[in-house]
């Protein structure tokens, strides 16, 4: 490759022999039937390498958006490459909304449908969920279309990338709605673990935000659907911030979505990071493990016991609730999840010993990782069996699989 191709990280730099950029299904097609080995890129936000190839890389960010909302199935269907921020503000203007958006609006849909993106509450899937249905050109350059409810439509959509180049998505649209975002500060940790249901499901969206190491939690930032009520003066004894703020202290707050209780669409509050900013800080790795929400006091006892590995090397942490689902490798299937989050400083092997520690504090719980973060092992899921028999008969000669796909799923 004569440029260097990052990821939004800038800790993998992918080591793909060429760089394909089709601007029409056709080129996609024949760019997978020419090719031996190929992925899939889709904005580049993961932090591993399961986007990587030595091969063909596909980008899909230049096929043409062709947003088209069919009101009456209640589904709206696009380009797979289209950022979640491009496709909400067109459907606010139409009168729509999906259900929920991952922290930043800057990821494409199809890259994060594919590792189980999420976003926050209790009775809220991941941004796959959401998933109607989709167009995938396959390893022979057929294109393929799968519905919800056809009998492997489950296993095809968090897939990794490894059953082809998704080309359009359908995904379930609701009317718009607004929302009202709200920052609580200095939650007792001690209030966390006596109320955490209660807190959990206080409103649509909530998360947490700590790095660990003393007796509150810095911020929980509220999601509430717009009632017209004000937000409560009080959460669990923690008060609203007295201005905007940015989960990692010190950090300007101007990237941020609005805050203080200021109703307003729910494309402009659902993700904490506005469309036309950096999103986070910018300069980090991040990991994330799903355990069962029911196992949530536990597993921050758990992360507490090596926060002097954690803490360190933390920029900050974020915890956050998701609905289970029934696809086959969502981190979240059949389990509603908390989700513990941890944005860490930009150093691989500082990082290291603290995701290790993590993993094997957390293993009791059965805990499973982000596909798309920093992890070293992920448990085998219940279904894989089933996914290699999908991926057997879309991609028999494993056309689509990289060094990540074969050691997680293929147990390579
Ligand atoms: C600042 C920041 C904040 C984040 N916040 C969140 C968050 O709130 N919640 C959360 O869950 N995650 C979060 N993430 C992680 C991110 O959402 C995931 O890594 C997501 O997969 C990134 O999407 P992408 O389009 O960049 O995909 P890539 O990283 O480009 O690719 C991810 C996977 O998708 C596959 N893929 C991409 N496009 C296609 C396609 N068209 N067809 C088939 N396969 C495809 C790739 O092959 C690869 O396997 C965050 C990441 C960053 C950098």
């Amino acid at each position: 490759m004569s440029e260097d191709w990052k990821n939004w990280a800038g800790n993998v730099t992918f080591e793909a022999a060429r760089v394909h950029r089709p601007t029409s299904v056709e080129q996609v097609q024949e760019v997978v039937s020419g090719a031996e080995q190929v992925r899939v890129l889709g904005s580049g936000h993961s932090f591993n390498r399961i986007a990587d190839t030595p091969a063909d890389l596909v980008s899909v960010a230049g096929l043409p958006a062709g947003v088209r909302i069919d009101a009456e199935r209640g589904t709206v269907s696009v380009a797979g490459g289209v950022r979640y921020g491009e496709l909400a503000a067109r459907l606010d203007a139409e009168g729509y909304a999906l259900h929920n958006l991952g922290s930043l609006p800057h990821i494409s849909i199809a890259g994060a449908v594919a590792t189980g993106t999420h976003g926050s509450g209790a009775g809220l899937g991941n941004l796959a969920t959401a998933v109607a249905g989709m167009q995938l050109v396959t390893a022979d350059g057929e294109l393929v279309e799968l519905r919800r409810g056809d009998p492997e439509f489950a296993g095809a959509v968090v897939a990794l990338g490894a059953l082809g180049v998704v080309v359009r998505v359908e995904l379930d649209i609701v009317p718009r709605f607004q929302v009202r975002q709200t920052v609580y500060e200095h939650l007792a940790r001690a209030e966390v673990d006596a109320h955490w249901t209660e807190l959990a499901t206080s409103a649509y969206s909530v998360s947490l935000f700590t790095d660990w190491s003393g007796d509150t939690v810095n911020q929980v930032w509220l999601k509430r659907l717009d009632d017209g009520e004000a937000a409560p003066a009080e959460l669990f004894g923690a008060r609203p911030a007295g201005g905007p703020r940015h989960p990692i202290s010190g950090v300007s707050p101007v990237s941020c979505t609005e805050q203080g209780d200021v109703p307003g669409p729910w494309h402009t509050r659902l993700p904490h990071f506005r469309l036309e900013f950096t999103p986070s800080s910018g300069e980090e790795l991040q990991s994330e493990f799903f355990v069962a929400r029911e196992d949530a006091v536990a597993a921050f006892a758990a992360v507490e016991r090596v926060r002097h590995l954690v803490t360190p090397v933390l920029q900050i942490s974020e915890v956050r609730v998701v609905a289970a689902d029934d696809l086959w490798l969502s981190p979240h299937y059949r389990r509603g999840s908390v989700a513990l989050h941890f944005t860490w400083v930009p150093d691989t092997e500082a990082v290291r010993p603290a995701v290790a520690a993590l993993e094997a504090e957390l293993a009791p719980f059965g805990a499973r990782p982000h596909w798309g973060k920093v992890f070293h092992t992920a448990p085998d899921y219940e279904r894989v069996g089933d996914f290699r028999a999908l991926a057997a008969r879309l991609d028999p000669d494993g056309k689509f699989r990289n060094a990540f796909v074969r050691r997680h799923l293929f147990g390579e």
